[in-house]
């Protein structure tokens, strides 16, 4: 499969980027990505990989499935969620996914899943299940 163009992935930030929100580019040195609400600004490392690309669908995911107007989901709820956005996109737009992007995926909703259970919150098992979460495998406090 032919890698992303420049071109396709403009094409796609256009298609996708939800009516009303801005795109701003991170520091250099920043990984991840962000969507404020008040602003109405969806933060991304510079879209010129598939990797950035990935991180605009998952933001797209948070504001796509209203989770700034939702109070009664999880973190590692609103992850997994974003996280299935975005994989699900990309496998629709016909973008090969490498790896690493889903072993990420993976290790971010997991990494929710052990704030969440630190808080006592109940941890979603289909959720776990895909996160590779296990709670018996948590550090004791
Ligand atoms: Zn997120």
């Amino acid at each position: 499969m032919a890698g992303l163009t420049r071109e396709r992935i403009t094409s796609l930030v256009k298609r996708y980027r939800p009516r009303g929100w801005s795109i701003k580019a991170s520091h250099r040195h920043e990984t991840g990505g962000d969507a404020d609400s008040e602003t109405k600004t969806i933060t991304v490392p510079r879209l010129e990989t598939v990797w950035a690309l990935h991180i605009f669908f998952h933001e797209c995911g948070h504001v796509y499935r209203d989770h700034f107007k939702r109070f009664d989901m999880c973190s590692h709820q609103e992850e997994y969620e974003a996280e299935i956005y975005a994989l699900h996109l990309m496998k629709a737009e016909g973008i090969h996914i490498p790896a690493y992007i889903i072993k990420g995926a993976r290790e971010n909703v997991r990494l929710r899943c052990e704030e969440d259970a630190a808080k006592w919150f109940q941890i979603d098992r289909k959720i776990a299940r895909w996160a590779r979460y296990d709670p018996r495998l948590q550090p004791r406090h």
